[in-house]
């Protein structure tokens, strides 16, 4: 093993001495288009920032490779040390590729520098996402060059972005003597974006070979998507339910036929969250501190918030909370149609994030109705996404779909309790709430119906509102809940074992 990583292994012991090591020789390079503490859009930064740090703590050799984007902040900037580079060929395209390397955490990071794709604003959007992200898959494979002897034994590559690592590796690197036994997984953490582009691009981007065109051939068109389903070695999800719901036409937008005929090596794996980061004892950004066991400090938050947010400043008023994108996704369209329902209930509803034009506008038009009850928070902020889960009483989350979710996690570390539809990873993480047995999360409901999910949100405001004690045993159920990677990733080693 080279010297590095004996280093690394050295640090990560420092870091953290209470996991337990495990005998896992393979290297991993998990590729990724977005990681935290870099940059983030959405949860698979996340599970990039922290499924390989719960590995290396592990004592496996872990490290994580993504685009160097403009946004990345010169702080972060400042620890990159400039590797080399190489040239990467796409088509006809020959394009320049450095390498940088940074250790944050004891973990590893390579990034992938090239101006002319990425030193944009933002991450995704651009009319040249295909050839951008089939330009970072490639690069993927060609810095492999420049990592001092690191050599993976397995590339575990996420969503459409680095889908084409497995269909690139197989079609251009397989006699390479250091590639030729490199196994492959994908992880499909959101189904519907799949990278599908005019079938034009097979050759003149990808500079895919006729024979190897129908890894990527979809209807005519190029699906990144696809190619990762066909060439990985093992494919998973980020649930097990979303796993199953992903096999039929509701959930698997196009793909489920071609999951169900790849099904043997299909499987689903819950995500964890960061319990360090998202933590109410240690929240940077929380007015106040607190954990179970202080747990009615947690009330001051409320009324710190409401204050800062120009809401009537009263800790009876059940305070409801919802951070995610505004997409149909998220369930935007069964919260439309009640919205004012809910806030006639004489709630106040917090709702932080960016989306889709429609839903910002209601929510603008509904907040000029409702001042007293509705606040809507246009933006991206790490900030106000913790003070929401400080300070709401409940969570409100009904997707339509949600392959894992995380923030019905963060919400239960924090003592704010989920109202959510029965899907996905929300099914598997949310214990509908009992009162026979006393067991249970937080609130649920199945059918993809606006009056169902009122009926959640009855249910749980009703509850807080008069069943005290109910509710102070669902809040020691949820803040109790182990979602912490340490456990998790012990999966991921299963799942890499088995290659
Ligand atoms: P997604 O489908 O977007 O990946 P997840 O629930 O899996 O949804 O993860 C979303 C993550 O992004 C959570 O950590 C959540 O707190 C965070 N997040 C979403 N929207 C915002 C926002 N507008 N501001 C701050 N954080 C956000």
């Amino acid at each position: 093993m080279p010297t590095e990583s004996k280093t690394k292994k050295a640090t990560t012991k420092n870091v953290k001495q209470t996991c337990k090591k495990i005998d896992f020789d393979k290297k991993i390079l998990f590729a990724t288009s977005e990681a935290v503490p870099f940059i983030k859009t959405g949860g698979l930064a996340d599970v990039a920032g922290a499924l390989p740090k719960a590995l290396v703590d592990r004592g496996v050799d872990c490290r994580v490779i993504l685009p160097l984007y403009m946004d990345i902040n010169q702080e972060l900037r400042d620890k990159m040390q400039y590797l080399g580079n190489v040239y990467v060929s796409l088509s006809w395209r020959y394009q320049y590729c450095g390498l940088f390397k940074a250790v944050c955490d004891g973990v590893t990071y390579y990034f992938v520098d090239n101006e002319y794709y990425f030193k944009r604003s933002g991450l995704y959007g651009y009319f040249d996402d295909g050839e951008r992200f089939a330009f970072f898959a490639k690069a993927v494979l060609e810095s492999i060059k420049l990592m001092d002897g690191f050599y993976p034994d397995i590339i575990h590559s996420n969503d459409w972005q680095t889908a084409l690592v497995p269909v690139f590796l197989d079609v251009f690197y397989r006699e390479d003597e250091h590639y030729k036994n490199i196994k492959t997984v994908y992880t499909i953490h959101n189904i519907e974006f799949q990278g599908r582009y005019s079938g034009f691009m097979s050759g003149d981007v990808l500079g895919l070979p006729d024979w190897a065109r129908e890894f990527v051939d979809y209807s005519g068109d190029v699906n990144y998507m696809k190619g990762g389903i066909e060439r990985a070695n093992k494919v998973t999800t980020v649930s097990q339910t979303y796993a199953q719901e992903i096999l039929n036409a509701y959930f698997g937008y196009g793909m489920n036929n071609i999951l169900v005929n790849r099904q043997y090596k299909l499987s689903g794996i819950i995500n964890g969250i960061d319990v360090k980061s998202n933590d109410p004892k240690t929240d940077k950004h929380a007015y106040v501190n607190y954990d179970l066991s202080t747990f009615g400090k947690k009330v001051e938050n409320k009324l710190k918030f409401q204050d800062a947010l120009g809401l009537p400043v009263d800790a009876n008023i059940p305070m409801i909370g919802m951070v995610g994108r505004l997409t149909h996704q998220k369930g935007l369209d069964l919260i439309a149609p009640i919205i004012t329902r809910i806030l006639d209930m004489g709630v106040q509803l917090v709702i932080l994030g960016t989306g889709d034009y429609k839903y910002e506008e209601m929510l603008r038009n509904i907040q000029s109705r409702y001042p007293n009850n509705l606040r809507s928070l246009i933006t991206f902020s790490s900030e106000l996404a913790s003070k929401i889960y400080c300070a709401s009483d409940m969570f409100l989350m009904p997707s339509k779909f949600e392959p894992c979710g995380l923030s019905q996690m963060i919400a239960m570390r924090y003592g704010t309790l989920p109202i959510v539809r029965e899907t996905g990873g929300l099914k598997d993480t949310v214990i509908p709430y009992d009162y026979t047995t006393g067991q249970g999360t937080g609130f649920t409901f199945y059918s993809y119906n606006a009056y169902d999910l009122l009926n959640a949100v009855e249910r749980a405001v009703g509850m807080y509102r008069d069943y005290k004690e109910d509710w102070s045993k669902i809040v020691r159920n949820a803040m109790t809940q182990d979602f912490s990677w340490e456990n998790i990733s012990l999966r991921y080693l299963d799942l890499y074992k088995q290659l």
